[in-house]
This record gives C-alpha cells, structure tokens and sequence, in this order.
C-alpha cells in the first residue's frame, strides 16, 4: 500500500489518496481547535493517542457488528481506511448534560439523560456546525429517508455498546460526536474517529473531565488526561 498525495487536511487529521481507489490514510495530527477554530493549539502526541484509541473502538465495535471504515493500524499516526462519501450530517449522541445543550436549554452540567438523546448536526466549518432534523435531512438531499434511519440505528446501537465498553474501564461516556459515509457497494459505514477529541468522558468515580474539553476550557493537565484515559482504553502498549 502505497501512499499518496494529500486529498483533504481538516483540523485534526489529513486524508492521503493511497495506490488502491478504494483506500484512503487517515493521518491524525497533534493539532487541537476549539470553538469552531477560535481557540487553536497542540497536544502533544495527541495524534498517536488518538489513533491507537480509535482502533480500539473501531475493532471493539466490528467485533460487534458495526461496519466501519477501519481497515488497519498502519503506524503510530496512520490508519488505513475505506474511501467513503462523507455524508454532511454529524450524528451526536448523549447520556449526561454537558456543553452546547446545557447552554442551549439551561440544564445543569451532569444531570442524566434517559433516554439519551440523539441530535443532528449539519457538517459545514464556516456555518459552525448548526444543529438541524431530520426534515433538513430530507429537503436538502444529504442522506436518504433509509439512510436517515440508519444514522438513528447505528447511532443508538455505538452508544448503548460504547456505554458498556467505557464503564468496564471506569469511564462515563458522557456524550459523543459520529460522523457516517457511504462505500461503493452503498453500505452506510461509520467514519472519522472515536477519541477523546470527540468523546466527553469522565472519570465513572471523580467526574474529572479527560477529554478535549480540557484544552477547550483550560483546565490544565491536557497531555496527561489523554495518556491517562488512553491508557485505562487501551492497557500498556
Ligand atoms: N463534537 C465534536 N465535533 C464537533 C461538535 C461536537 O466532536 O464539531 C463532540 C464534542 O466533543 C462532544 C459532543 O460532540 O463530545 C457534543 O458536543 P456539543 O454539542 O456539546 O458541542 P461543544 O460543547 O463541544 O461545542
């Protein structure tokens, strides 16, 4: 596997174009960004933190009958992934209060949410992100009816797996971003990453935040927070 030029580098990661069509590297960065790209930054090391821990999950959840665009583990920064088209809807999923929607609707950081909560976001940077439904969906032509429901099934099956998978580690999955695109067959495969970047999670006794939102809210220890979390996913390397 040969790669490529450079096809597309977003905020955290860059995607090269490899000798098969139909395979792409996803190459994760140590560059941070928050608040739709006000605040910029480095954590160091994130990119290799951030790709050993997607592969976990990734794996965890093909073990459980979730396609993805994980194909390999190909080095510390790279992943080698299908080549899907993205679909332009982020898919957010939540168990606990915390961010945008505590803002949004004035509930208090940390009060449970049962059942979680499903929301969706359309995937345009100079929009920032705005939440939009299902109709939006539809009117728009970003995803299908089917596909629509799909994003809801899977959505709703990565958190009810990942809300398991976290908690025999200590960890509160507290909420989470998806992002989904189609392969050439169709098939709608879940994309991206699953990382702290992307995770809120707590730790299950503390409640201490080890995810972005330390870098977002300068909380200090950033570096240390990912290796930590990385480590109680992952084990010792
Ligand atoms: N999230 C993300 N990318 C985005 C927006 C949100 O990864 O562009 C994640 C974020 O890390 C959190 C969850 O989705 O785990 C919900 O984010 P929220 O809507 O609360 O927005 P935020 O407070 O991060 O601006």
């Amino acid at each position: 596997m040969k790669r490529l030029e450079a096809l597309y580098e977003g905020k955290a990661k860059i995607l090269y174009a490899t000798d098969d069509p139909d395979r792409l590297v996803q190459y994760f960065k140590d560059d941070a960004s928050a608040f739709n790209g006000i605040k910029k930054g480095t954590i160091v090391d994130k990119g290799v933190i951030n790709n050993q821990f997607s592969t976990r999950i990734f794996r965890f959840l093909e073990e459980n009958g979730v396609a993805t665009h994980f194909v390999d583990h190909l080095s510390d920064r790279e992943m080698l992934v299908k080549n899907l088209k993205i679909i332009p809807v982020e898919v957010v999923l939540r168990n606990v209060a915390a961010g945008s929607l505590t803002k949004r609707l004035g509930i208090k950081e940390g009060q449970p949410l049962d059942p979680p909560i499903l929301e969706f976001y359309y995937k345009d940077d100079e929009l920032g992100d705005p939440m939009i439904n299902e109709s939006h969906v539809a009117a728009f032509g970003w995803a299908t009816a089917q596909q629509v429901e799909t994003l809801k099934a899977l959505g709703r099956k990565v958190n009810h797996l990942l809300i398991d998978f976290f908690k025999s580690r200590k960890i509160l999955l507290v909420d989470f971003k998806l992002e989904f695109g189609v392969d050439k067959d169709g098939q709608v495969l879940l994309g991206d990453e699953i990382s702290p970047d992307g995770c809120r999670l707590w730790h299950w006794d503390t409640h201490e935040k080890m995810d972005k939102d330390r870098f977002r809210f300068g909380l200090g220890s950033v570096e240390e927070k990912y290796q930590e979390v990385y480590h109680m996913v992952c084990g010792d390397p």
